[in-house]
């Protein structure tokens, strides 16, 4: 999974919604206490501790758009994981570059609203 982390308004729908749903199919591996270290490096791809955070501006922008949302987020317990996992945190540059590159949808509302 990846969490783009840019304001939501910037995502076409497509990845809004699969940045949303992944939030929630990734819940189980914290759960779990699957080894998350692919997700932290070498590129940060999600931030474990901002995971409820993130979801909730995801949901008001879902909603804002008039798109269903039914699922709660808990935020789960997260100390079994060390800080640097734990807390990391996603380049927002990477995150623009990539969805610039493999998105028109996104590269447009990007581009028009921020730069
Ligand atoms: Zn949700
Ligand atoms: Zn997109």
């Amino acid at each position: 999974m990846r969490m783009w982390g840019i304001n939501p308004k910037l995502l076409c729908r497509q990845h809004l919604l699969g940045e949303h749903n992944e939030i929630h199919k990734h819940r189980h591996n914290f759960v779990k206490h699957h080894s998350i270290k692919n997700r932290i490096s070498p590129v940060v791809q999600i931030e474990p501790e901002n995971m409820k955070k993130r979801h909730d501006e995801l949901v008001e922008e879902m909603i804002n758009r008039g798109y269903n949302h039914n699922a709660p987020y808990e935020q789960p317990d997260l100390s079994h994981l060390i800080n640097d996992e734990r807390f990391a945190k996603i380049s927002i540059d990477v995150s623009v570059s990539d969805l610039k590159s493999r998105c028109k949808e996104c590269s447009d509302r990007i581009t028009s609203k921020y730069f």
